[in-house]
């Protein structure tokens, strides 16, 4: 893995937008609802979005974090199932894979 750097770049960038947006969400979450009950319906319908988005983020930065781990302590882009090498081009489509493309 010659640009172990650049994807340690590249995860932890993708870290810090994730945490940025998962905050954004959680505090938009938390905004008191309008009094008004036909536009507090509609904000809840937006609020189940956007919790199904947060949940999403979360997803993620829980695998970018264990990818991070995996560089630190030299086990990245290894196969978490099989124990074989993940594809260099896999890695680049997606930084935070822990499994190979046969097992994912
Ligand atoms: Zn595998």
């Amino acid at each position: 893995m010659s640009n172990i750097d650049a994807i340690k770049t590249a995860l932890e960038e993708r870290l810090q937008e994730l945490t940025v947006r998962t905050k954004e969400i959680d505090d938009d979450l938390r905004e008191p609802s309008d009094d008004d009950w036909s536009e507090s319906a509609v904000e809840s319908e937006g609020d189940e979005v956007l919790e199904e988005v947060g949940d999403l983020a979360l997803d993620e930065i829980a695998k970018i974090k264990l990818a991070l781990c995996k560089i630190e302590d030299g086990t990245y882009g290894v196969c978490t199932r099989c124990d074989k090498k993940i594809s260099a081009q896999r890695l680049e489509a997606l930084p935070s894979a822990t499994t190979c493309i046969n097992c994912s």
